[in-house]
């Protein structure tokens, strides 16, 4: 690792290993780790198997997932001189930290976080893991101290959940209940993370109009193949959505592909491809309207604007995933700067819990 990472804000973020990320999971988080890497930030990006195993059962296919996302980021254009990717169990201090999380929280704290309410909603088997997730993704955020967490929306609840952890954490074993802020800050050990999430792709909609998500099944892989994209573009539901109000802007636009559409919205590579539509909401909106509530040229162009931008992802991964060894190095590497970046902080939460003597 090459580049210079001291007194930088450190930018932490992670996506689950458990199948192919789609383009929610890019325009709603990915995204923005290429859009921020540079020398404003020391950027973390994890691979949280850790987390995975909440729902992948299979060593193999995990290991795969893994090995496979890592590549993923590569191809997304993830810089491994400005961006240290790794995996979370690399970092087994995660474990430990998590654990001390779990003993200051409460079970009806655990029990409000949005996506156990909906698993339990839908009378799932929930395990223990799927449960303490907040905590894990706490300490995921907190061993690094890290500042700002670009995430879709549905991840905002568990940020917030970091944030009263790291309060709660100070406040017990920091002693800064009483003093002002300028004094707890000296002797806080943790600092409160921001979410950071661009509201115009916070929720990108599935082929259904639903959130898109691997577990609706109604998602477009990032990497598809020309055909899938064709054939999912196809399948999106148009029947609703369209406002019927005249006044409305969206009047007789099927919402569900225009709102996929509007993912490409200034895209400069598809506009200097002649796609002029692009160039903003207004346009987009017009060249909807001129179809004249034809469905069919709408998801062909769609689906074409997709092709355009994944073609190149998908060419510049196949290169990538030649050298499998490489990435491997990179993933072994950069879990070993990790463990070393965040021991200090570990040690200091030893100390302050008791556990040194
Ligand atoms: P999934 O929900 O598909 O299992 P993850 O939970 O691994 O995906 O999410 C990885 C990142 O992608 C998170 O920051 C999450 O907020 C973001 N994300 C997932 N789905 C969407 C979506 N439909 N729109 C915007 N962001 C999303």
């Amino acid at each position: 690792m090459t580049h210079d990472t001291s007194n930088k804000k450190i930018l932490l973020s992670g996506i689950k290993s458990t199948g192919r990320p789609h383009i929610g999971n890019y325009f709603g988080a990915m995204k923005q780790y290429v859009d921020l890497q540079g020398n404003e930030y020391d950027s973390r990006i994890c691979i949280v198997d850790f987390h995975s195993l909440t729902s992948i059962h299979d060593g193999e296919i995990l290991s795969q997932y893994t090995l496979d996302l890592a590549i993923d980021f590569l191809a997304i254009g993830l810089d491994p001189k400005l961006v240290t990717i790794f995996k979370q169990s690399d970092v087994p201090e995660l474990m430990e930290l998590t654990w001390i999380f779990n003993c200051i929280t409460t079970m009806p704290y655990l029990m409000r976080a949005h996506a156990f309410k909906d698993a339990e909603a839908k009378n799932k088997e929930i395990n223990v893991g799927v449960f303490d997730y907040p905590m894990l993704m706490a300490a995921d955020i907190l061993i690094h101290n890290a500042e700002i967490v670009p995430v879709g929306k549905d991840q905002k609840q568990h940020v917030e959940f970091a944030r009263d952890t790291a309060e709660k954490f100070n406040r017990i074993f920091c002693k800064t209940e009483g003093l002002s802020d300028e004094e707890a800050e000296k002797l806080n050990l943790f600092k409160l993370p921001e979410a950071y999430i661009v509201s115009d792709v916070e929720t990108v909609p599935g082929i259904d109009g639903q959130k898109m998500s691997k577990s609706y099944n109604n998602h477009i892989p990032l990497f598809s193949e020309d055909a899938d994209i064709t054939r999912l573009v196809m399948s999106i539901v148009t029947d609703s959505g369209a406002s019927l109000d005249a006044n409305d802007p969206m009047a007789g636009i099927p919402a569900n592909v225009f709102n996929i559409h509007k993912l490409f919205i200034g895209n400069s590579d598809l506009i200097a491809a002649g796609k002029t539509y692009l160039e903003s909401e207004e346009t987009l909106r017009e060249f909807y309207k001129s179809t004249g509530g034809k469905y069919k040229p709408l998801k062909d162009a769609l689906a074409a604007d997709l092709i355009a931008f994944i073609t190149p992802l998908r060419v510049r991964r196949a290169e990538i995933a030649k050298d499998t060894d490489a990435v491997r190095t990179m993933l072994a590497q950069n879990g070993a700067i990790i463990r070393e970046k965040v021991h200090h902080l570990v040690a200091d939460v030893r100390r302050k819990v008791g556990f040194v003597v």
